[in-house]
């Protein structure tokens, strides 16, 4: 859980990075080169160490030689900037985020619904052959949000049989995804992830930490970027409304409808 943690807010950063940011700044949440800082208005305080990550070819830092092959590229935490107000927070209501996560479901081509399931369900199910995803009518909005970001992370990244059910790595890999998702628009319900991590025990092989870490960082960070997108079309018909049940209800017959 601490990695999805910080993947959700080094957005953008590859997993390999993510872990080498976090290990020398734990507390970073926004990294950026300098020039990067510079094109926000901001520079790095003088004196700030910074922190080494593995680069891209057009970002390696000349100076600090290859590592393993790869390129050396140096970055600095917002906390080690200076100039102009920090970005603001978001505000963001789990509702909003459901929304936003059923349009991007809708852009796939699956209609979501709220309905009633039965008790020995998760809470969501998807339906590949209808095209829809039906997410349970008793969950609160940020339970809900969640399992439906687990259903799309399913969709995006396993090639799954009707009855090839929620197990093992995948059931991991679709966790973390939302995970990570719910996280970075800091909505998260209370109750978190059932852990599914006793699939890979204590003390899994580097190399499968590293593929799972790899493949839920570029899922998450993708599901992340079409969410923001669709968050942007939400947040308008909320700020016109003001009038957040009436208006969320609004949206919840659009979704049903199949917008
Ligand atoms: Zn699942």
């Amino acid at each position: 859980m601490r990695w999805p943690d910080a993947a959700a807010v080094l957005q953008g950063q590859s997993f390999r990075n993510v872990v080498l940011i976090k290990l020398q700044m734990p507390d970073a949440m926004c990294v950026d080169s300098r020039p990067g800082w510079q094109r926000q208005g901001r520079r790095v305080a003088r004196g700030a160490s910074g922190i080494r990550i593995v680069a891209s070819a057009r970002d390696v830092d000349r100076a600090a030689g290859p590592v393993q092959g790869h390129g050396v590229a140096t970055v600095w935490d917002i906390s080690q900037t200076e100039g102009g107000p920090m970005p603001p927070i978001g505000d963001l209501r789990p509702e909003h985020v459901y929304v936003a996560l059923a349009r991007v479901a809708l852009d796939a081509g699956y209609r979501v619904n709220r309905r009633q399931l039965p008790d020995e369900s998760t809470g969501a199910i998807t339906d590949r052959r209808r095209r829809r995803v039906i997410v349970s009518d008793d969950l609160d909005g940020a339970v809900a949000a969640m399992r439906l970001a687990h259903e799309l992370a399913h969709l995006r990244m396993h090639k799954m049989s009707p009855d090839s059910g929620c197990h093992g790595l995948s059931k991991l890999e679709a966790e973390s995804v939302a995970y990570t998702t719910l996280a970075r628009f800091g909505v998260l319900p209370t109750h978190q992830m059932a852990s599914a991590a006793g699939t890979i025990g204590r003390n899994p092989p580097i190399r499968l930490v590293e593929t799972l870490g790899g493949r839920v960082v570029a899922a998450a960070g993708r599901l992340i970027g079409d969410t923001e997108r669709r968050l942007s079309a939400a947040q308008v018909l909320r700020d016109k409304t003001r009038t957040d049940p009436i208006c969320l209800d609004m949206e919840d017959r659009e979704l049903d409808r199949g917008l």
